[in-house]
């Protein structure tokens, strides 16, 4: 994390930074706000001498340049930190916006008060239509075009918090994405590790479970030679799909790793989770899938052995991975398409 100013600190340099945002033809947006505030707190030195030559060579920096030097100069950015300056953007666009619109109200009363004192200035007791107080009409004036100054800032505040709100939305999706296997759509294995640690972390102490699935595919490797690389890859969808479609609430089923998948069951007793074993090794044999061929035959002998664990208290998430992972080399070396259950570690057995 390269952002390390205290909030007083950084509250200075959102300042500064704003000043300089609101002087560009670029909107003011994350992106804008990441190469002024990296501008003004120094951080950055190849970005501040390209800026400054910028600067020099158009006065303003426009929509194009200031996203060419993002990305030149910022682009390392994680995601977590563009989304947390996404949101202090969209959160000081929002102030700043609500400031705005008390200023117009304000600016529109005392316009309209200047107004009506006008018009009994200008029609005095006598009856006879005088003229307006020398100033006055410069006052009213000067008011409207600050009423018009105003309701133009309103209206960029708004096309900025806009965009703040998209940039932050499409931050959100490609972090989501970066947690999903494009093959099968389930999560992956960075997906997996956050949902275990997850569990573990949650997991209440009254309630049964955790369990854990590990599923590897019998003989993948002949698979793909007797039918080619496609098909293989269709096989691993079809068993994704069986996975998605035979879990339920707060379970996740992730692809592990190439051939391997697992499943994890937060609060699944281990007679439900043998069950749910049970159930998916008998559906993947049950299965059949399109061969792809000109012929289309559909291919059945798909198989999967799955090794079960059942979580003991204090367990680490490794430490129960490879419980399940053990497990699942026994149902293996068992003669495959098979479930095999991890015996719990020997301190833990008879409780
Ligand atoms: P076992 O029953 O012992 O698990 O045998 P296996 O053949 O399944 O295991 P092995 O580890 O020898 O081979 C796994 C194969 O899985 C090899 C690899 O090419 C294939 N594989 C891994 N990822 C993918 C993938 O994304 N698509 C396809 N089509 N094949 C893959
Ligand atoms: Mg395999
Ligand atoms: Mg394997």
């Amino acid at each position: 994390m390269k952002y390390r100013h205290s909030v007083a600190q950084s509250a200075d340099y959102l300042r500064l930074a704003v000043k300089r945002m609101a002087q560009q033809e670029a909107g003011l947006h994350p992106i804008s706000y990441a190469i002024w505030y990296e501008y003004v707190a120094s951080l950055n030195p190849d970005l501040q001498t390209a800026i400054d030559a910028r600067l020099k060579e158009s006065g303003k920096l426009d929509e194009e340049t200031t996203c060419a030097l993002f990305h030149k100069h910022v682009a390392e950015l994680d995601a977590k930190t563009a989304m947390r300056i996404g949101n202090s953007v969209s959160h000081l666009v929002d102030q700043v916006s609500e400031s705005a619109i008390d200023a117009g109200h304000q600016a529109s009363r005392f316009g309209s008060s200047l107004e009506s004192w006008s018009e009994t200035l200008s029609q005095p007791a006598g009856g006879v239509t005088g003229g307006l107080a020398p100033g006055v009409e410069d006052i009213l004036r000067g008011t409207r075009e600050m009423q018009k100054a105003i309701s133009t800032l309103q209206d960029r505040l708004e096309d900025s918090s806009r965009e703040a709100r998209v940039l932050r939305e499409e931050v959100a999706r490609a972090r989501e994405e970066a947690l999903l296997d494009a093959l099968t759509g389930l999560v992956n294995r960075k997906g997996f590790d956050l949902a275990m640690a997850a569990c573990l972390q949650q997991q209440p102490a009254t309630v049964p479970g955790p369990c854990l699935l590990m599923i590897d595919l019998d003989a993948f490797k002949r698979i793909n030679d007797s039918h080619g690389h496609p098909f293989g890859d269709r096989v691993l969808a079809t068993v994704g799909e069986i996975l998605r479609a035979n879990i339920k609430g707060k379970d996740t089923a992730a692809r592990y790793g190439g051939e391997e998948f697992a499943v994890i069951l937060p609060q699944t007793p281990r007679g439900g989770a043998l069950g749910l074993a049970e159930a998916l090794r008998a559906l993947v044999a049950a299965s059949r899938v399109k061969s792809g061929g000109t012929s289309e035959t559909m291919i059945g002998n798909i198989t999967v052995s799955i090794g079960v664990a059942d979580h003991v208290a204090g367990e680490s998430a490794a430490e129960f991975i490879l419980r399940a992972d053990r497990a699942l080399y026994a149902a293996k070396a068992q003669g495959r398409n098979r479930v095999a259950l991890a015996p719990r570690p020997t301190t833990e057995a008879g409780r």
